[in-house]
């Protein structure tokens, strides 16, 4: 030890940084967190921790789980901390230029499965893929299907790349581009049996305001211009263009934004447009049938 303090074993050093996080504004979620950064320290899980706790931390691997709660504190979001984040059951990589999958985000993903479950060897597009989590979710409930995601941020494309092979993920193609100037290449024609997006939607004025965490989150995932519905009325007709008759587009929306997306894409020709809410009930997704 450095600090003249007496030495901690593993529990106690466990027990120690939850109540460090306890009394930050992360507050009740401080075990789960301090928990998840022990064990990407240490490589122990709850039930080594209750057998080994006794023993005492090589202090290299201390001073690493010092150092995760010193930037957790500083409001560093977990995920980034981790390195690795859940979702749809598959694990993906993440960290600073790429934003974090919500499982709020999970529910455009079931969407769109439920809209392609009849539909053999599908085709399904998604925009502004950030991370790669909706196509590489999608594609590993639907091996038969031809993904292609499409990704700008120079930043973010490594993880997608990283994702695929993290998945072992061999058919999404990911394409580097501008969703607002799709590149014209056949892979990108359609047409699509689904369309999917999650793309940025937060109010320019609004972005300030954000948790501290999000914050950290790069903005161009997040910046949806003046009024948060830039993408909104250029998506619709984007990929109307790229549809089958009949196929779906899928946008996650912010919780406020549903009449307003809703809207655009009964303008751009979609039928059956449905918001839906998320499980905690706010309205999270809009969906449109392009007509036949
Ligand atoms: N869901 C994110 C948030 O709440 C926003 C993601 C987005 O803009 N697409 O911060």
């Amino acid at each position: 030890m450095t600090n003249g303090n007496p030495p901690l074993t593993l529990e106690q050093l466990y027990r120690q940084g939850r109540k460090i996080l306890a009394q930050s504004p992360i507050g009740e979620d401080a075990g789960f967190e301090a928990f998840l950064l022990f064990e990407k320290t240490f490589h122990l899980s709850r039930e080594e921790l209750l057998t080994r706790g006794g023993e005492f931390p090589a202090p290299l691997l201390e001073a690493e789980y010092r150092s995760l709660l010193e930037k957790r504190l500083a409001g560093q979001p977990l995920q980034y901390l981790l390195g690795e984040w859940e979702f749809f059951g598959h694990p993906f990589a993440v960290g600073p230029g790429v934003l974090i999958p919500r499982p709020e985000t999970e529910l455009l993903v079931e969407l769109a499965l439920q809209h392609l479950s009849s539909i053999p060897s599908p085709a399904v597009l998604d925009l502004c893929s950030g991370s790669g989590c909706i196509p590489i979710s999608i594609s590993l409930e639907r091996p038969d299907a031809f993904c292609a995601g499409v990704e700008l941020s120079p930043e973010a494309i490594p993880y997608f790349k990283k994702n695929l092979a993290l998945n072992h993920c061999s058919r999404v193609f990911l394409v580097a581009g501008d969703v607002l100037h799709l590149p014209s290449i056949p892979e990108l024609a359609g047409p699509f049996h689904a369309i999917t997006s999650n793309p940025p939607y937060i109010p320019q004025g609004d972005l300030s305001h954000l948790q501290q965490e999000v914050q950290q989150e790069p903005s161009m995932a997040l910046d949806g211009g003046a009024d948060g519905l830039l993408f909104y009325r250029k998506l619709p007709e984007i990929a109307a263009a790229r549809l089958a008759p009949g196929g779906l587009l899928a946008m996650e929306i912010g919780e406020d934004q549903g009449d307003a997306v809703a809207a655009l894409v009964r303008q751009a020709g979609f039928d059956q447009v449905t918001v839906h809410p998320d499980p905690a009930g706010h309205d999270r997704v809009v969906t449109g049938v392009l007509k036949k």
